[in-house]
């Protein structure tokens, strides 16, 4: 690239052209057409030039160049059928660092006035870095044809709707989307048939639709129970969705929480009722969120503690749906507390676990020699019915056989219930309290604190 195209502001700007004649008014024209203050330089004018002098208000120098002319000008224009006169524009403008053509004669310009065609807002420049200028202006004569005579009325109906459509479509690439999507279908035409009105409409309505369509996923902890529990976040979010699949973790308080009017979908999850396998439920997540819905998708505790959240954020995440995620209270840390057991303790524990209980065929694979430690805590999820193997494996790698082991039901509800007893008794204890799922098993030293902890009581 020989030079560097640009559109140059020249409003109110001191412009000065030197020459009177006919090439002089057409660069004055021009020059006047963008708005800049005229500044003649020529001892003689001719009519045409006097004429437009005067409609456009231009000072004019009635004397022969002399470098002084140029004082605080923007850019210059030498139009003057003397090489010598025209050379001395060049030399004092290049002194002065402003910019400066000299028609016809490139070596002394440092900027050329490109052929134009004018539909503004729309400008087209063609420039043949001054190699032809015939060439230039038969490509200009091209752009002409193929240019649509209205689009000047195009541009300026965007122009008018920019801020109402930023405000309607916030992300830069969903704007873009949309402005392309107008620009390739049926509404330029409006505009080119003089239709502007219903134009104007159509992006409007268009707009609407498109910031409506927008679907997106929130993947929300909802927390082990006790609506209190729920962030901030979690809640306003709630209020948002169009739709919502939950699992049979989340409470009944908590559902009504959500906004009446949401569709309420129950995708089950529990180990003996798979209502809706994963991948389903991945695939519906889409679904929705391609429909252009706001989709919450409510799970028990933290979305990203045993919770698969990740393999749903994943599925979405490649197909290139929109997602949020809001952390929860995880079932240990709230089952912990409001049963008045601290997960740490400065003389008990300096270390907590969350573990899977969930037994598998051959036994759950955890480092039982690691677990059977003294100085930490472990809270098992989804362990009740593994809850003998659990007891049966630390006891064989060494835990002290009265370590004390609390079961919490349904912890920071209503329905709270707690067993405590130790490793060798627990299992007994269970049956005498009548122990359902879904339940927590803490075990650890930190258990035995609950004797004095022991705050909560269902309201
Ligand atoms: N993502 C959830 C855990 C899902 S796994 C979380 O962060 O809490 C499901 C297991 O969590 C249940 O089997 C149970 O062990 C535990 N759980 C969840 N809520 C519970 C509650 N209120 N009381 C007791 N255990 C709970």
């Amino acid at each position: 690239m020989e030079r560097l195209p640009l559109f140059f502001d020249v409003k109110g700007k001191r412009c000065v052209v030197v020459g009177g004649g006919e090439v002089a008014l057409r660069k004055a024209t021009l020059l006047a057409r963008a708005g800049a203050k005229l500044h003649i330089v020529a001892p003689e004018l001719d009519d045409e030039m006097a004429s437009l002098c005067k409609r456009e208000g231009a000072f004019v120098c009635p004397i022969e160049f002399q470098p002084c002319c140029l004082a605080s000008a923007t850019l210059v224009i030498a139009a003057t059928d003397y090489l010598d006169v025209n050379t001395a524009v060049s030399d004092a403008a290049k002194a002065l660092s402003i910019p400066v053509n000299v028609v016809d004669q490139p070596a002394l310009c440092t900027f050329i006035v490109p052929a134009i065609v004018d539909r503004s807002p729309i400008l087209v420049a063609i420039s043949s870095g001054g190699a032809s200028p015939i060439l230039a202006r038969s490509i200009k004569r091209l752009i002409e044809t193929l240019l649509p005579a209205r689009v000047d009325r195009l541009a300026l109906l965007l122009r008018q709707l920019r801020d109402a459509i930023k405000g309607k479509i916030r992300g830069f690439d969903d704007r873009t989307r949309f402005w392309e999507k107008v620009l390739e279908g049926d509404i330029p035409e409006l505009v080119y048939a003089g239709k502007e009105d219903e134009a104007r409409k159509r992006i409007l309505d268009e707009a609407k639709r498109a910031s409506a369509a927008r679907g997106e996923v929130y993947l929300v902890g909802a927390g082990p129970g006790d609506p209190e529990l729920l962030t901030l976040k979690a809640l306003r979010l709630m209020h948002k969705a169009d739709v919502v699949l939950f699992d049979r973790l989340v409470s009944e308080s908590i559902l009504l929480k959500l906004r009446p009017d949401a569709d309420k979908i129950f995708v089950g999850k529990q180990k003996s009722d798979h209502a809706v396998p994963q991948e389903t439920i991945n695939e519906m997540l889409v679904r929705l969120a391609r429909e252009g819905k706001k989709v919450l998708r409510l799970k028990g505790g933290d979305p990203f503690i045993f919770g698969r959240g990740g393999e749903e954020i994943e599925s979405l995440a490649a197909a290139g749906v929109d997602f949020q995620v809001v952390p929860g209270i995880t079932a240990a840390s709230g089952c912990a507390t409001y049963a008045g057991i601290p997960l740490t303790h400065r003389d008990y524990s300096q270390s907590v676990r969350f573990l899977t209980g969930h037994i598998r065929e051959g036994g759950v694979p955890l480092d039982w020699a690691m677990l059977a430690g003294e100085q930490q805590t472990l809270a098992f999820y989804m362990g009740l019915s593994g809850l003998q193997i659990i007891c049966d494996e630390l006891l064989a790698h060494g835990m002290d056989p009265s370590m004390p082991v609390a079961v919490i039901e349904q912890g920071t509800t209503r329905e709270q219930k707690v067993s405590v007893a130790n490793l060798v008794s627990i299992r007994e204890q269970i049956l005498v309290d009548e122990i359902k799922p879904p339940t927590l098993i803490i075990v650890g030293r930190v258990v035995s604190l609950r004797e004095k902890l022991d705050w909560f009581r269902a309201p």
